[in-house]
């Protein structure tokens, strides 16, 4: 009997497995058929200057419009993207078609200020192309690279410390700004923070989504809008979705913020609209 049960659950694992690994593998077969069918899309959420509302421009957010499964979202499918590396086409795509865009709305709202983010993956720091593609993104676009911000994580550090410093150095001197995203999430932030040439720190909405309950996490926001004023960097809230929450950082001295309480990433036509508004709060 013992040995019937063990039979089963093996048999049982087994077929999991299988299902898991059927999943992985159509979406993996999607996936590199998605670029060429243009199956992606290009949302962008609103980036705005928490003391007066203005809008300052767009953080780019990739989604995958999916034959059958509809709209799928960037958690879904990314880490694929990275572990076959179909993460640097697509990354290149992101980056091509969100300056183009931003150069489309500084032309029809004559606003050169206007400012676009783009995410990047530890992949794309790998291998060469990074530097020739950001530059071939602005020239296509006939935007000027203070517009554009690159957006690292601290994770993509880990691997390769000397060569990602270099690379993020180059990046800057070409005149693109460079965030750390997702700030307070990873390791040894503090350890290479002041070797970084960087620009802007992205508090996680992890710490600001429930800062207005958690004292701990108001004091962790504070304590990174404080260090980033030391250092001479510029501070984004992510994820805001309450007006105390805009209240608290307008307080705390936070000078850019964006969540759904602002706005919600939007394809480009509604982006559009906001820009027309060009004020929140
Ligand atoms: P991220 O760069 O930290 O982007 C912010 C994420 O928070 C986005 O999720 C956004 O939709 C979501 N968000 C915005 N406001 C709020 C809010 O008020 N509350 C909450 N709970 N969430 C909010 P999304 O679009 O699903 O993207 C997830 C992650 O995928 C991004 O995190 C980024 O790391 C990655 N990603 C997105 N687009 C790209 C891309 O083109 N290339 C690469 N390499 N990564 C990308
Ligand atoms: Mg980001
Ligand atoms: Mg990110
Ligand atoms: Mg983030």
């Amino acid at each position: 009997r013992a040995k019937a049960q063990g039979r089963a659950r093996y048999e049982i694992f087994n077929a999991q497995m299988h299902t898991q690994a059927m999943k992985r593998l159509h979406l993996e077969n999607d996936l590199r058929k998605a670029l060429e069918r243009q199956e992606f899309l290009v949302y962008y959420q609103p980036i705005i200057m928490l003391n007066n509302g203005q809008l300052v421009g767009f953080e780019a957010l990739i989604r995958w419009q999916h034959p059958t499964r509809g709209l799928v979202a960037p958690g879904e499918f990314l880490t694929v993207a990275e572990e076959t590396g179909l993460i640097v086409s697509i990354d290149s795509w992101m980056l091509h078609t969100a300056c183009q865009q931003l150069a489309a709305w500084q032309r029809a709202f004559s606003n050169t200020a206007l400012k676009i983010s783009v995410n990047l993956s530890a992949r794309d720091f790998l291998g060469i192309h990074l530097l020739d593609e950001v530059e071939q993104a602005l020239v296509k676009a006939g935007l000027n690279s203070s517009c554009l911000t690159l957006e690292i994580t601290e994770s993509m550090l880990l691997d390769n410390v000397e060569d990602t410093i270099k690379l993020v150095a180059s990046l800057r001197e070409r005149g693109v700004q460079i965030s750390i995203d997702d700030f307070g999430t990873g390791y040894s932030s503090l350890s290479y923070l002041h070797r970084l040439p960087i620009d802007f720190l992205k508090i996680d909405h992890s710490f600001v989504s429930n800062m207005q309950v958690s004292d701990k996490n108001y004091k962790i926001v504070s304590t990174i809008v404080t260090l980033s004023n030391q250092l001479g960097l510029e501070v984004i809230a992510e994820g805001i979705e309450t007006l105390q929450q805009i209240e608290q950082l307008q307080r705390l001295g936070c000078k850019f913020g964006q969540g759904y309480f602002l706005s919600r990433p939007l394809p480009p036509q509604a982006a559009e609209a906001l820009l027309m508004r060009n004020t929140f709060l």
